[in-house]
């Protein structure tokens, strides 16, 4: 069977992996994000020594962005503006390519985490859906007919503007680019730093109301990617999405907002597996990068 390395580059650690067409993970290391000159060379470390022993196809890189993810770019597989000291501009591509003489494929992480549930997870057989996490930033990766959602760049779907009511949340937003955007107000920083704790899913009790706003802001969010996309179901995972009633809060208003516009029994008489938490887990991430390993392989884009 063929071996397949994977890569989820996150903001606060690195996640290596090996695995298999059949989305089995065969072992996995966590790496700090440090500075490039200093994760790198681990990173590199840990996959030689495994292809040494059990020879890998290709490797796949599902990373933070923002990313080049065009193939015809110069700059292909770049992280691109960081503010992450180091990584700005980094050839991430080029440096796992240099290394190895291996296919790479190249991908946002959220657009890797849409890949591993389409490949394995509840995105399987869908061929028009999206994924969005929402943690300590929120970001949306999407499938749309069979392939996964580029255009000029990538999507930036945790930055748009959803209705915010300063006189019922006067929070001003913690996005440093646009203050109130999705992210600024319904990200896991906005909801610590709005309710003063430091752990808003272990801190704040099923009824506080922090769970009212943010479920209002993710169901507008959640509408407007209905709207533009018509997605087939909507995966929705990411730290923020581990409190409990989270979920089943969001349910109800994205029906309320729709307010008989889109009428689908898909959404209307089925909503618990229109919006759903994802099916690897944790895992989509890491099994997407492995995925795009693969795609790399075969030499699909
Ligand atoms: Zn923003």
């Amino acid at each position: 069977m063929k071996l397949f390395g994977g890569i989820e580059a996150g903001g606060t650690k690195f996640v290596c992996a090996v695995g298999d067409s059949t989305g089995t993970v065969h072992e996995k290391i966590r790496i700090p994000t440090r500075t490039p000159n200093e994760t790198m060379p681990e990173l590199i470390a840990y996959f030689k020594d495994v292809h040494s022993k059990t020879p890998l196809s290709a490797i796949g890189v599902a990373s933070f962005g923002p990313v080049d993810p065009d193939p015809d770019s110069p700059t292909f597989g770049y992280i691109t503006t960081t503010p992450k000291p180091g990584w700005a501009q980094f050839n991430f591509v080029g440096a796992m390519r240099g290394a190895f003489g291996l296919p790479v494929g190249f991908d946002t992480d959220v657009n890797g985490a849409a890949l591993g549930e389409y490949r394995w997870g509840t995105g399987q057989g869908l061929d028009n859906f999206i994924y969005i996490t929402v943690g300590t930033g929120i970001g949306a990766g999407g499938m749309v007919n069979g392939k996964l959602l580029h255009g000029l760049m990538h999507p930036e779907m945790g930055h748009i503007f959803v209705p915010h009511d300063k006189r019922h949340d006067p929070f001003e937003g913690v996005c440093p680019f646009h203050g109130d955007c999705l992210e600024g107000l319904a990200s896991g920083p906005s909801i610590n730093k709005r309710w003063k704790v430091k752990s808003c899913s272990d801190e704040l009790p099923d009824d506080h109301e922090a769970w009212e706003l943010e479920s209002g802001y993710l169901a507008a969010a959640l509408c407007n990617y209905i709207m533009i996309l018509s997605p087939k179901r909507i995966i929705i995972g990411g730290g923020v999405m581990k409190h409990e009633s989270l979920l089943s809060k969001i349910h109800p208003k994205v029906i309320s907002l729709l307010n008989g516009y889109i009428k689908h029994k898909t959404i209307l008489e089925d909503i618990e597996n229109y919006i759903v938490a994802p099916g690897l887990g944790d895992q989509s991430r890491i099994c997407g990068a492995i995925a795009l390993a693969e795609l790399a392989e075969n030499n699909i884009r």
